[in-house]
C-alpha cells in the first residue's frame, strides 16, 4: 500500500485544518476533512509501519451503527467491512447470575447491533482511504517543533524545517496531549486503579455473532466477536489482581478465561500476545481555545466498560468537520471563535453523557455489596422486560440517539 508522503521543504504550506495525532481520531478526520476536499494535513510522530504492525495494538473497537454510516459516507467502510465482524446479539449479565438482558438484531430492524474491527485494520483502512484524497497529505513520523496560535493563522513547524499554516489546528493526540498541555487547558483524571487486559483467542466453535459482557466483583469481562473462529477478550481487572493474572503463564491464564467464559466455544487457544492498558478517564476543562480544537480521546478518554471511545470520537469528527466544510464552502473562517465555540457546545453534552454513564457502571458492577447487586440483578431483569427501555438503550449504543451530525447519519458533507 503507497501512502501519501509530503516531502521536506524550507517553504511554508498553506492548508485549512492541521490534525496533529495520527491515532483513530485524527485519520477518521483526516478522511472526514478529504473526502470534502478541504486541505489538510495530518501530523503523526510514529512511522506508518509501526501503526499497522501487529505488535503495536491488541485493541478492538466495537463500532456502533452510526460510526458505520459516518465510515461509509468518507469512503473508509469499503476498505474496512472484510475485515469488520458483524454484532448480532449483545448479551449483559452479572457473574454467573442468571439475570441477563439480551439485545437481539431483529429487535431494531434486523441490522447488526455494530461490527468488531482490530484497530490495525482501522488505520490501516483509513490509511488506504488517505491514500485516495488529494487534499490529504500525511507527515509521519514527524514531530513537532512549535505551535504559533497568536497571529492570525496558526504557524506549526516541525523539527526537520517543513512549516503549514492552517485557519485551525486539531489536537488528536490522546488522553496525555502537548497541545492541549501548551495550551493551557487543564483536564479532570480519575484513576479507575484497573488494568484493561485485552487478547485474542481462537476456538473450534463459532461465535454466531454474538458478544458477551459479564460483570465480575472484580472488574468487567468482555468476550467480542471477530472474523474467523476468534474473540477478542477484554477484561477490567483491579490492579493487583491484574498483577497476578498477568503473571501467569498462557496456560494458567487460558485457565482463568475459561472460568469465566465456560466451555461454549470449545478448547481456547491464545493469538498474539496479551496486553495490559491502565484504565484512567482524562476529562478535558475545554475543548476549544484559540484557533484550536480537541477531539477523540484528548478531549475525553473514557473507560472501555461500554465500548464507546471511538464511537464518540468520531461524533467530534463529524461536528467539527461539518462546521469546517461549511464555513470553507461559505468563503468563511473555519478557525472562528464563535464557530468553535458552537462545536464546544455541541459536543458537551454528549461527552458528558457517556463519561457519566461508562463511571456509574463501572462503579455500580464493581460494588459487590449485597443490595446493591439485588439492586443490579432487578434492574437487568426490569430492563429485560421492557422492550421500550431495551430498544432506547439499544439505539443509544448504536450512537443513532441526540443532536447528530450529519456525517452521523449516513448524509454527506
Ligand atoms: C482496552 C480498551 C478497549 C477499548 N475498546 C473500545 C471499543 O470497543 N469501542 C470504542 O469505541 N472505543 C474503545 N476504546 C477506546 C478507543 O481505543 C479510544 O477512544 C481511541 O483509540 C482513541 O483514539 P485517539 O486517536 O483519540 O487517541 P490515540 O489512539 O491515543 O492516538 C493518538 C495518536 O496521536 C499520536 N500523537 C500523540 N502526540 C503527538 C504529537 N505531539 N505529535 C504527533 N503525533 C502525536 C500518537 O502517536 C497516536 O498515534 C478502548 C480503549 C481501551 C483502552
Amino acid at each position: 500500500m503507497s501512502y501519501v508522503a509530503i516531502m521536506p521543504s524550507e517553504a511554508a504550506d498553506r492548508v485549512d485544518v492541521v490534525v496533529v495525532g495520527g491515532g483513530l481520531t485524527g485519520l477518521a478526520l483526516g478522511a472526514a476533512l478529504g473526502s470534502a476536499d478541504i486541505d489538510v494535513v495530518v501530523v503523526e510522530r510514529q512511522s506508518i509501519p509501526r501503526l499497522v504492525a501487529t505488535t503495536y495494538d491488541g485493541r478492538v473497537t466495537a463500532i456502533a451503527r452510526g460510526s458505520k454510516l459516518l465510515l461509509e459516507a468518507v469512503g473508509v467502510w469499503p476498505h474496512l467491512a472484510p475485515q469488520a465482524q458483524p454484532i448480532l446479539d449483545i448479551v449483559v449479565g452479572e457473574g454467573g447470575s442468571p439475570a441477563t438482558v439480551h439485545y437481539d438484531h431483529r429487535e431494531v430492524g434486523g441490522e447488526p447491533l455494530g461490527w468488531i474491527a482490530e484497530n490495525r485494520h482501522i488505520r490501516e483502512a483509513l490509511l488506504a482511504r488517505l491514500s485516495t484524497l488529494p487534499s490529504v497529505r500525511l507527515a509521519a513520523p514527524a514531530t513537532i517543533a512549535e505551535i504559533d496560535r497568536d497571529g492570525p493563522q496558526v504557524r506549526l513547524g516541525l523539527a526537520d524545517g517543513r512549516t503549514f499554516h492552517a485557519a485551525l489546528v486539531a489536537a488528536a493526540e490522546g488522553k496525555e496531549s502537548a497541545t492541549r498541555a501548551a495550551a493551557g487547558i487543564g483536564v479532570r483524571r480519575w484513576d479507575y486503579e484497573q488494568t484493561g487486559i485485552v487478547c485474542t483467542l481462537r476456538h473450534p466453535r463459532p461465535h454466531r455473532g454474538l458478544a458477551l459482557e459479564r460483570f465480575f466483583p472484580d472488574g468487567p469481562f468482555a468476550r467480542l466477536p471477530l472474523r474467523g473462529d476468534r474473540s477478542s477478550i477484554v477484561w477490567a481487572l483491579r490492579r493487583d489482581r491484574a498483577a497476578l493474572v498477568t503473571a501467569l503463564d498462557d496456560r494458567g491464564f487460558l485457565g482463568e478465561v475459561a472460568d469465566r467464559l465456560g466451555d461454549e466455544l470449545g478448547d481456547l487457544a491464545l493469538e498474539g500476545p496479551r496486553w495490559a492498558y491502565p484504565l484512567v478517564l482524562v476529562w478535558a476543562d475545554r475543548y476549544v481555545d484559540r484557533r484550536l480544537v480537541l477531539v477523540g480521546d484528548t478531549a475525553r478518554g473514557i473507560h472501555p466498560i461500554a465500548g464507546q471511545g471511538w464511537n464518540l470520537a468520531l461524533r467530534d469528527v463529524a461536528a467539527i468537520a461539518e462546521l469546517v466544510v461549511d464555513r470553507v464552502r461559505l468563503g468563511l473562517d473555519p478557525g472562528d471563535a464563535a464557530a468553535l465555540e458552537r462545536y464546544a457546545a455541541w459536543r458537551r453534552f454528549d461527552s458528558l453523557v457517556l463519561v457519566a454513564v461508562t463511571d456509574g457502571i463501572n462503579r455500580l458492577f464493581a460494588n459487590d455489596l449485597l443490595p446493591v447487586q439485588m439492586a443490579r440483578n432487578l434492574g437487568l431483569a426490569a430492563v429485560e422486560r421492557l422492550p421500550v427501555a431495551k430498544r432506547f438503550f439499544m439505539r443509544h449504543a448504536m450512537g443513532l440517539v441526540g443532536d447528530l451530525p450529519r456525517l452521523m447519519r449516513g448524509l454527506p458533507l
